[in-house]
């Protein structure tokens, strides 16, 4: 699809994160099992129902913009996750791999972020008012999600890797 008008940018944005949502939703059932920390576990777990959630909102977002629901191979999404998934199959303490795991899911959100903040702003400026509505619940799910992962990390996770880490 040609791109000559910032409505093109916009629906083409929102094909990419819709694709990366998606990939999301398949990568974080492998983070939760590979997780040895409940904390961490229940955080996956509830960002993968929120996940789901915010895939239906974007098709809910395709259909204010009647056009079907299909995304566009996201390359960013696809090279957070394969390095997470890296991680994962490295010779890798517990903690340290909890540690690494988090990092990945923050690259993660931060991509997000950049994302449905990008095309939340198209969307106010181009008038789609009820859709810039749904991008910021995204979005405002996102921020809370990257904070939670910052306050693991920095009150159990990364003191267990110090401690745990040298150990192992
Ligand atoms: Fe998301
Ligand atoms: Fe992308
Ligand atoms: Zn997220």
């Amino acid at each position: 699809m040609p791109l000559k008008s910032l409505h093109d940018l916009m629906v083409d944005e929102i094909k990419d994160i819709y694709h990366a949502e998606k990939q999301v939703t398949r990568a974080l059932p492998k983070m939760i099992k590979n997780t040895s920390s409940p904390k961490l576990k229940k955080a996956f777990e509830d960002h993968l129902k929120e996940t789901e959630n915010q895939v239906k909102r974007l098709e809910q977002i395709f259909e204010e913009l009647e056009i079907p629901a299909k995304g566009k191979r996201c390359i960013g999404m696809e090279g957070i996750i394969n390095e997470g998934k890296e991680k994962m199959e490295e010779d890798i303490g517990e903690s340290v791999l909890d540690a690494a795991l988090i990092a990945s899911a923050q690259k993660v959100e931060h991509y997000e972020i950049a994302s449905y903040g990008t095309v939340r702003t198209y969307a106010e400026e181009l008038g789609f008012n009820k859709i810039a509505e749904l991008l910021q619940k995204t979005l405002d799910e996102e921020f809370k999600a990257n904070e939670l992962l910052t306050s693991i990390a920095e009150k159990e996770i990364n003191y267990e890797a110090i401690n745990r880490g040298e150990v192992e």
